[in-house]
């Protein structure tokens, strides 16, 4: 991982707790990266975990074609003081912020991550013009999870064309890992095509779910090994490792859970076993995409949603350079993302 193009570290004036922004790139334009808030043992993990989710907000960014850097804001909470940050002093903490995002005038902007919501967004606004997702009442283009659950679905569209001769849906079996907000609308939508689903969660309230797509429930802890024909992945990440793999059964794997992969020879792994994976930094787009479009380029819908359809051909694309030159999807990926870099350093 490369070093940030800039690393701003500061206590939130009013909360005294760590406000830390990571700008990874900004040569292509201004940052982009969510606000994460939440317990570290110490603000240095909180860092280590900037740097790391900056450095893929780039990938991101660059494998979607945007015109933008990768970024991210990680408030290290103190430990303990969480649910005080979450009730009556949260509007000083974003407030905090707030003001840490505008002071770098532009060049960052940020949006919800894990820990924040576009309700959120909507206070930190009040400090900084430099900030995404805010609710649709406070003229924001709100939770991005449709837009990450429509850039998903074109992806599998995409393998589904390329890896099992273009059958519908219908003739397939999906494992679907994690049933929150984006999970859920990839669920209904493969069900009203028809799909065969096998679902887990570790929440038993979502897992409940199930019966209104006449879903097999899955084991947590087995879900992975699943006999199904494409895994998504749409819970935490971290999951393809090297011990995970062997047991897999999936001939392809299509989520928008972030960094998935335990560690890059993971991508290698899988390619020996003949299991296509397609890099999440490019499935999961769907979400700065369409804010971005929505709310800076102010683009008509039918645009928006042109450009959500797109994220599975760039996808396409990738995985027809993989193929042909025999290579995990991950080193055509990698490959594109210096290329691009070059690129905005020699504009
Ligand atoms: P969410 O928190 O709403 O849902 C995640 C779900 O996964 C929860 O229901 C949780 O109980 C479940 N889960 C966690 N660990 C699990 C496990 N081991 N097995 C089974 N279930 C498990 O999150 P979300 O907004 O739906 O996002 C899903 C993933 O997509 C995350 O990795 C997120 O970072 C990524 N992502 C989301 C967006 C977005 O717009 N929401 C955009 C890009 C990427």
């Amino acid at each position: 991982m490369s070093a940030p193009d800039a690393l701003r570290v500061e206590r939130g004036t009013r909360t005294g707790q760590p406000v830390i922004i990571s700008l990874h790139s900004t040569g292509a334009g201004p940052a982009l990266g969510g606000c994460r808030v939440k317990p570290y043992a110490s603000w240095r993990d909180g860092l280590d975990d900037a740097l790391r989710l900056s450095a893929a907000m780039t990938d991101k960014a660059a494998l979607a074609g945007l015109p933008y850097g990768g970024g991210k804001t990680v408030v290290a909470l103190s430990p303990g003081t969480a649910a005080h940050y979450a009730g009556t002093r949260r509007g000083d903490l974003l407030a905090d912020v707030g003001e840490v995002v505008d002071s770098l005038g532009g060049r960052y902007i940020t949006g919800p991550d894990v820990g924040t919501c576009p309700d959120d967004m909507a206070v930190i606004a009040q400090r900084t013009r430099h900030v995404l997702c805010r609710p649709h009442n406070a003229g924001g283009s709100g939770d991005s999870s449709a837009p990450t659950a429509a850039g998903t679905l074109a992806c599998i569209d995409a393998v589904r064309m390329r890896f099992f001769d273009g059958r519908p849906a219908s003739g397939l079996t999906f494992a679907i890992q994690g049933l929150g907000h984006v999970g859920i609308l990839i669920a209904d939508s493969l069900a009203s095509q028809g799909a065969t689903l096998v679902v887990a969660d570790t929440d038993p309230g979502r897992r409940r779910l199930a019966g209104r797509w006449h879903a097999r429930i899955a084991d947590p802890a087995l879900l992975l090994a699943s006999d199904a024909d494409i895994l998504v992945p749409a819970g935490l990440g971290g999951i393809l490792t090297p011990q995970t793999v062997p047991a897999l059964r999936c001939r392809a794997i299509v989520g928008p859970a972030n960094n998935q992969l335990a560690d890059e020879s993971v991508a290698d792994l899988l390619h020996a076993r003949g299991i296509t994976w397609a890099p999440d930094p490019v499935v999961s787009a769907g979400g700065i995409v369409a804010s971005v479009a929505r709310e800076v380029d102010h683009l008509p819908e039918l645009e928006v949603h042109r450009l959500i359809a797109a994220i599975g051909d760039r996808l396409g694309a990738l995985l027809d350079e993989a193929a042909k030159n025999g290579q995990p999807p991950l080193t055509v990926a990698r490959q594109r993302v210096r290329e691009r870099l070059a690129q905005t350093r020699s504009a």
